[in-house]
C-alpha cells in the first residue's frame, strides 16, 4: 500500500490516475499526485523499494517470541 507523505491517505493506482491527469504529462512526469490533498511526492526509487523488502523479510523470519 502507498500512502501520502503529505496527509497520510491511501493512494490507489485509480487515484493517482485520476488527479495526474490535469498535469498533462501522465506517464512522464514522474510523479505522484495525491487525489485528496494535491501534494506531488517522487514515486518510490527502486533502491527504497528493495530497502523496504529487506526490512519487511527481517521482521518475518525474527522468531515469535514465546513469553
Ligand atoms: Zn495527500
Amino acid at each position: 500500500m502507498r500512502a501520502c507523505a503529505f496527509c497520510g491517505r491511501e493512494l490507489t493506482q485509480e487515484g493517482i490516475e485520476r488527479a495526474c491527469k490535469g498535469c498533462g504529462a501522465f506517464g512522464g512526469c514522474h510523479l505522484i499526485k495525491c487525489p485528496y490533498c494535491g501534494y506531488e511526492q517522487p514515486q518510490e526509487p527502486q533502491w527504497l523499494k528493495k530497502l523496504v523488502e529487506w526490512a519487511r523479510r527481517r521482521r518475518q523470519e525474527t522468531p515469535p517470541r514465546c513469553d
